[in-house]
């Protein structure tokens, strides 16, 4: 699976989607740029968000609010004095960890140890295998859960309890028990605050100390009142938006599963408190559903936090299987009216809606639903990412493509001009005109076909048309399907309502 992952990350880099950024320089860590390919799969997962949440819901807008906020926002919103992640340096190697993270790698370990027994079993008891059974009596699997419990408990009540000194305790044990970083020697593990800041103007010191937002919610939430008032909304009613947010991360890895600069699509829904749960459920099924549509099902599955933040009283991730674990894709939170009371507070202006039922001012609770894009792509790519053998003629060769959903493939049809000769070319520019006024068309005369056919595979172009001679006659095209290969003729004429189809959901 890491190889997977490995082969991912070139894979990328190779064909245009994901660049480490400054790379002349050497790259900067945790920040990455995204090449022609992957600029398009990135906007068409956004539209794809952006017309679910707002374009397909009456009752949801959308907003731009900046990147820069008044320092209140952050202090209002907790992350000023909370926003910390647990870092601890290896004192002989000089490696930093977020203890976490390291913590949840020990777990891992673990996990992994009982899937290596329900494998086994599997294997030893063929048909007959009953791993629900297995799991409750295995007395490996036994030990290795009751690992994975203990750690779970201790870091949590660590956590909860800001007790760093346990968290250290707790690393030790770990490590010793099962060494993942090879060494004994810790420093003390201290908070550290995951905020960017800056100075606005040319003022210095603390009056001009300004943030990089870590997060999108907070300008849905200090535009409630413009919104509410200038687009006539009463709750039920939600604020899209899709922007940058930065964090300092401790750990940088995996690529663009966690990032310095990323990006959020973050929907806050209002609702009248005490229905949100029931909105809380609405939007985890859709959630979830908005995800199956472009994805493999057995690849998602619902973490629910037993204990949520101070922020929250329910909160689930949607967790997606990537090559390295199944990690958070996006959370959705019910969070109550702690954002909208907190900055009701501090900035003395009412953040309430008149409610008719109650027949009073209220601050709406909310819930959100927050997902990471460079995530999502992440997830997609991985998703998409297929090696297969196949029967070409006599022999039998491996292929490799990208199996994206046609909506969100960055190039949804290639043309080819069978050869650069007897006005092919002209008659392919027409095929080109025909469709490149409402999809993103490529065009492509070097080579032969297979190796264009190829190449297209390894960007995940699910359609190639090759005008041939008998176009010139009939004015019919070959179309070839990406994921089945097969080729089939079809009229000019048509090829806009066939792709017009395939690219919808
Ligand atoms: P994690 O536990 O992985 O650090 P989080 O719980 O802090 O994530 P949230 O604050 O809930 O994440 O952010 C919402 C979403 O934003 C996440 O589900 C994830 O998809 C995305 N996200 C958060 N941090 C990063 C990051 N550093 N790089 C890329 N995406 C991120």
């Amino acid at each position: 699976q890491e190889n997977v992952f490995q082969k991912i990350v070139a894979h990328s880099k190779e064909y245009g989607f994901v660049f480490p950024s400054s790379e002349i320089y050497g790259g900067l860590q945790a920040v990455y740029d995204y090449g022609p390919n992957g600029a398009a799969l990135k906007k068409n997962i956004k539209d794809y968000w952006w017309a679910a949440m707002v374009q397909m819901h009456p009752n949801i807008v959308g907003i731009d609010s900046s990147i820069f906020m008044d320092s209140q926002v952050w202090k209002a919103s907790g992350h000023v004095d909370a926003f910390n992640d647990p870092l601890v340096d290896n004192k002989d190697s000089k490696k930093r960890y977020r203890a976490d993270v390291l913590l949840e790698d020990h777990i891992a370990k673990y996990q992994a140890k009982i899937d290596k027994e329900v494998t086994k079993g599997r294997k030893r008891f063929g048909d007959d295998f009953d791993e629900a059974q297995f799991l409750e009596t295995n007395p490996n699997v036994l030990r290795n859960k009751k690992k994975i419990e203990e750690i779970e408990g201790r870091m949590k009540e660590a956590l909860e309890n800001e007790d760093m000194a346990a968290l250290k305790q707790l690393i030790e044990d770990c490590e010793i028990a099962c060494p993942i970083s090879g060494t004994k020697n810790w420093t003390d593990v201290r908070q550290f605050n995951l905020m960017f800041s800056t100075e606005l103007g040319a003022v210095s010191g603390d009056a001009a100390k300004i943030y990089l937002r870590p997060e999108t919610a907070q300008g849905i939430f200090v535009n409630f009142l413009n919104v509410m008032n200038t687009s006539r909304l009463r709750p039920p009613f939600g604020i899209a938006q899709i922007g940058k947010a930065f964090r300092n991360e401790i750990v940088a890895r995996q690529f663009i599963f966690r990032m310095r600069e990323f990006e959020q699509m973050e929907m806050q829904f209002f609702v009248k408190p005490g229905t949100e749960m029931e909105w809380y459920e609405y939007w985890k099924d859709l959630r979830m559903k908005w995800h199956h549509l472009v994805g493999n099902k057995d690849n998602y599955i619902f973490h629910d936090h037993l204990k949520t933040a101070h922020y929250a009283n329910a909160a689930v991730d949607i967790e997606f299987k990537f090559p390295f674990g199944t990690k958070e894709l996006e959370g959705i939170h019910s969070r109550t009216d702690f954002d909208l009371g907190a900055h009701q507070e501090l900035s003395g202006r009412k953040l309430q809606y008149f409610d008719n039922d109650m027949n009073q001012n209220v601050v709406p609770y909310v819930i959100e639903t927050s997902v990471g894009l460079d995530r999502m792509f992440l997830s997609v790519l991985a998703g998409a990412y297929t090696e297969e053998t196949v029967q070409d003629g006599e022999k039998t060769k491996e292929r490799t493509y990208l199996k994206f959903h046609p909506a969100l493939a960055p190039v949804k049809a290639a043309i080819f001009p069978l050869t650069k000769k007897d006005g092919l070319p002209a008659k392919a520019s027409e095929v080109m005109q025909e469709l490149q006024y409402d999809f993103n068309i490529t065009y492509e005369e070097k080579d032969a076909i297979g190796k264009r056919y190829t190449r297209q595979d390894l960007v995940g172009t699910p359609y190639c048309i090759t005008v041939d001679h008998q176009t010139l006659e009939d004015n019919t095209v070959t179309v070839r399907e990406r994921d089945t290969m097969e080729q089939f003729r079809m009229p000019i004429s048509e090829l806009h309502a066939f792709i017009g189809e395939k690219v919808s959901l």
